[in-house]
C-alpha cells in the first residue's frame, strides 16, 4: 500500500487492548516488525508474547479471498444479491425473529454498529447476538444491576494506586500479561498486596501473597461472609452508604455465611480488606463463565459499595474483558439484550433508536442471546444465520448440538478471513473479510479506551471490511441510503451522534463531541476514555442517583454420583481463543505444543493415570482425550483442560464439547466452568 513508515494500531487479541507501533517492510510482501507503543495508555510500550509474534500471524495461509456461493467462485454483486434474497424471502415468510446475526469481539465498532442497525433497526428483530457473551455477559448484568448502566467504574491507573488487588477467577499473568506486568511493578513500588481468589493454584497464584483456593462457584459464599464479617466489625463506611447507595432493609440479616475456605486463610483475607479500602477487584472469566456469574459480580461489586472503595483512585470493582473489542459492542448494542448505545427496549427508547435511524420498523424487543440462539437454530425457528468473524462450532459449549444446528439451517451464511474453519465447512455463503492488519476502525479495551486499529496491508483478494459488506447487502435488501457510508470514518460519525441517544436519558456514555469529527482527525485520533477515568464518581445513572446493592444467595451444591469430578476450562498464555491465528506462529506454539489435562495427583491414583499417558474426559455431553499433567494446582476433585484446540488427542472430541449449555439466568452467559465430568484411563 505504499505506507512504509512506523503505524500506531492496537493488538489483535485480548482486552488490555495494548498500542503496537508497526515497522511495515517496504515492497509488495507483508512482512512487519512489531513493537509496543510507548504512547499508548494501556501499555506504555509492554507487550506478552501474543501481541509480539502478531507479525508471524500476518501471512495469507487458508485466507478466504473471495466470495463463494456453495463452495464456487462468485462476484461480490452475486454474493450480495444472494444473501439479501434469501434474508427477504426468509423474513417475508417466516418473520424478522427468523432471522439472526452471532457476530464477535473481533469486529471493531464500526462494524458492529453496521450489524446491529441492519438487525434492529431494518430487519426488525433483536437476534443479534454476540461471542462476547461466553466472555463477560455477566460483569454487564452486574453492572446494570447496581450502577443502572454498563460502566465499568476503574481504569488501569487504578492498579497503579492500590493497596491491595483481589484478583477473582482471572489467570492474569497469562490471561492479560501486561496488565500483571503493571501490577507486578506496582507491588514492586508500594508494596501492594496481591490475593487471588481461584480454585486453580494457577501462576498468578503462585506469585501472590495469599491465594484464596475457593470451590468452583464458591465465589459468592467467600464474598458475602467477607460483607458480612466487615458490617460485624463496623468496617463498612455508613457515610458513603448513607449518600450513594440504595439497600433494602434486611439486607444483612442472614447474610454470614461459611466462606467454604480454609478458617486461617479467610481470617488472612478478612484482615487485608480491613487494612486496605483502596482496594481494586479484577474478575474475569473465572467469575463470570458460571451459571450465577451475575450474583458474584453483584457480591463482588456489594463489597466495593458498603466499604467505599470506589470511585476514587486505587478503588473499585473491575471487569476485564477477553476480546480486543468486546467492548465496543457492548457499547454499540452487539449484545441481544441492549438496543443500541446503552438503550434499553422501552417502547421510547426503541421509537427513538427508530427515528434516528431513519428506520422503517422497530425492534419488537430483545433478541435471543446466544446459547438460546443456536437451539433456536437448532429446532428450526432461526432458519437464515449469519455468523461473522467467530467459530461458534467450536468456541460454543455443548458445541455438538451446535455443529447439528449449523447442518440443519437452511441458510448459514459466514463472513470470515479464515477460509476452512469447523463453521465455515457449513456456510452457504462465504464472504471474505479484512484481518487485523487491513482493517480500519476502533475499538475499546476493558478500562472504556477507545483506540484506532489501523490498515498495515492492502486486503488480498477481494477481502473486504465488514461494515461494508454488511452496508452492501442492506443496499441489495433496498436500505442503501441508510448504510451509505464512504469509510470507517462516516460509520464512526453517525455512532458518535447516537450515541446522544443515551446521554440524553442520563447514561455515561457520550461521544457526541466526536459527531463531526473530520475523516484527517479520525485518522490521527489518539487513543482516549469516554466517560474519563472515574465515570461514576458524580453520581450513579439509576432514578435514584444511588447505586444498589443486591443481595444475592450462595447457589446449592447438588452432589452427582455419575459425573462426581468437578470440570473448568482455561487459557494458555501464548494462545487464543480456536487458535486460528495463533496456531500460525511457530513460537507460540512451542509454549504449550498440545491440550494438557491437569489433575491432582490423589486422583491420579484414584482413576489410574499416569503423568504423560492419556485419559478420557467424560461428561453430559461429550468425552475427549488429553494427556495427563499430575500437579497440585488442581484441587482434589477438581480437574482443568484448555479451551482452544479444536480436537483434542484423539480426534474423539473437543474440550468444548464437554461443557453443558447451562446459562447464567440474568445474563444468559453459558457456565463453562464447574461441570460434573468422570475420567477413565486410555
Ligand atoms: Fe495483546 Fe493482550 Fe498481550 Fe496486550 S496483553 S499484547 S492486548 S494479547
Amino acid at each position: 500500500m505504499g505506507d512504509t513508515g512506523p503505524i500506531r494500531t492496537t493488538c489483535a487479541y485480548c482486552g488490555v487492548g495494548c498500542g503496537i507501533t508497526a515497522d511495515v517492510a517496504s515492497g509488495a510482501g507483508r512482512e512487519v516488525s512489531v513493537s509496543g507503543d510507548t504512547r499508548h495508555p494501556a501499555n506504555a510500550g509492554r507487550l506478552c508474547s501474543k501481541g509480539t509474534h502478531l507479525g508471524e500471524t500476518v501471512g495469507l495461509e487458508g485466507r478466504l479471498l473471495h466470495p463463494r456461493i456453495a463452495g464456487e467462485r462468485v462476484s461480490w454483486d452475486r454474493a450480495s444479491a444472494e444473501v439479501a434474497e434469501r434474508m427477504r424471502a426468509c423474513i417475508a415468510q417466516h418473520g424478522p425473529d427468523s432471522v439472526a446475526f452471532y457476530v464477535s469481539g473481533q469486529l471493531l465498532t464500526e462494524d458492529y454498529y453496521a450489524a446491529n442497525k441492519l438487525m434492529k433497526g431494518f430487519i426488525g428483530s433483536g437476534n443479534i447476538d454476540t461471542n462476547s457473551r461466553l466472555c463477560m455477559a455477566s460483569a454487564v448484568a452486574a453492572y446494570n444491576r447496581a450502577f443502572g448502566e454498563d460502566v465499568v467504574p476503574c481504569s488501569y491507573e487504578d492498579l497503579d494506586a492500590a493497596d491491595l488487588i483481589l484478583l477473582v477467577g482471572s489467570n492474569t499473568a497469562w490471561c492479560h500479561p501486561v496488565v500483571w506486568q503493571r501490577i507486578e511493578k506496582t507491588r514492586a513500588r508500594r508494596g501492594t498486596k496481591i490475593v487471588v481468589i481461584d480454585p486453580r493454584r494457577t501462576e498468578t497464584a503462585e506469585q501472590a501473597d495469599l491465594h484464596v483456593p475457593i470451590a468452583p462457584d464458591g465465589d459468592i459464599a467467600l464474598f458475602n461472609a467477607l460483607l458480612a464479617r466487615m458490617h460485624a466489625q463496623g468496617l463498612v463506611d455508613a457515610a458513603y452508604m448513607s449518600a450513594h447507595v440504595e439497600i433494602a432493609p434486611d439486607f444483612w440479616d442472614d447474610l454470614a455465611c461459611d466462606p467454604g475456605v480454609d478458617p486461617e486463610i479467610f481470617e488472612a483475607l478478612c484482615a487485608l480488606v480491613a487494612a486496605h479500602p483502596r482496594m481494586v477487584t479484577l474478575f474475569s472469566q473465572g467469575a463470570n463463565q458460571s451459571v450465577c456469574g451475575t450474583d458474584k459480580g453483584n457480591a463482588i461489586i456489594n463489597l466495593h459499595l458498603a466499604m467505599g472503595s470506589i470511585n476514587w483512585i486505587g478503588a473499585g470493582p473491575f471487569s476485564i474483558t477477553g476480546q480486543p473489542n468486546a467492548m465496543g459492542g457492548r457499547e454499540v448494542g452487539g449484545l441481544a439484550n441492549t438496543l443500541a448505545c446503552h438503550l434499553g427496549f422501552s417502547e421510547e427508547e426503541r421509537r427513538a433508536a427508530a427515528a434516528f435511524w431513519n428506520a422503517p420498523v422497530r425492534c419488537s424487543g430483545p433478541g435471543l442471546k446466544a446459547v438460546d440462539l443456536f437451539r433456536a437454530v437448532h429446532d428450526g425457528r432461526v432458519k437464515f444465520l449469519w455468523v461473522m468473524a467467530t467459530n461458534p462450532a467450536v468456541s460454543m459449549p455443548d458445541s455438538a448440538v451446535v455443529r447439528e444446528a449449523l447442518a440443519r439451517c437452511p441458510t448459514v451464511v459466514v463472513s470470515d478471513v479464515i477460509a476452512d474453519t469447523d463453521t465455515a465447512r457449513h456456510a452457504d455463503i462465504l464472504l471474505p473479510a479484512e484481518a487485523w492488519g487491513e482493517k480500519n476502525g476502533t475499538v475499546t479495551n476493558s478500562e472504556r479506551c477507545i483506540s484506532r486499529q489501523r490498515r498495515l496491508f492492502d486486503a488480498p483478494g477481494e477481502a473486504r471490511a465488514d461494515w461494508r459488506i454488511i452496508a452492501d447487502v442492506a443496499a441489495a435488501m433496498g436500505w442503501g441510503e441508510a448504510f451509505a457510508w464512504k469509510d470507517a470514518a462516516s460509520v464512526f460519525r453517525e455512532y458518535a451522534w447516537m450515541t446522544g441517544l443515551a446521554q440524553a436519558r442520563g447514561k455515561c456514555l457520550d461521544l457526541t463531541h466526536l459527531g463531526d469529527i473530520s475523516s484527517a482527525d479520525y485518522d490521527a485520533l489518539e487513543p482516549f476514555q469516554w466517560g474519563g477515568a472515574r465515570p461514576l464518581a458524580s453520581g450513579y445513572p439509576t432514578p435514584s442517583g444511588k447505586a444498589r446493592m443486591v443481595r444475592v444467595e450462595v447457589p446449592e451444591r447438588v452432589p452427582d454420583a455419575e459425573f462426581p469430578l468437578r470440570l473448568n476450562t482455561a487459557r494458555y498464555r501464548d494462545q487464543w481463543h480456536t487458535m486460528t491465528r495463533t496456531g500460525l506462529s511457530p513460537t507460540l506454539s512451542q509454549h504449550r505444543p498440545e491440550p494438557l489435562l491437569e489433575v491432582h495427583p490423589r486422583d491420579a491414583a484414584r482413576y489410574g493415570l499416569v503423568a504423560g499417558g492419556l485419559a478420557r474426559v467424560v461428561t453430559r455431553q461429550g468425552r475427549a482425550v488429553f494427556r495427563v499433567d499430575v500437579g497440585e494446582g488442581q484441587r482434589p476433585g477438581e480437574i482443568c483442560v484448555p479451551m482452544h484446540w479444536s480436537d483434542a488427542m484423539s480426534g474423539e472430541g473437543r474440550a468444548n464439547r464437554l461443557p453443558g449449555a447451562q446459562v447464567d439466568p440474568v445474563s444468559g452467559q453459558p457456565g463453562f466452568k464447574n461441570s460434573g465430568a468422570r475420567l477413565e484411563p486410555v
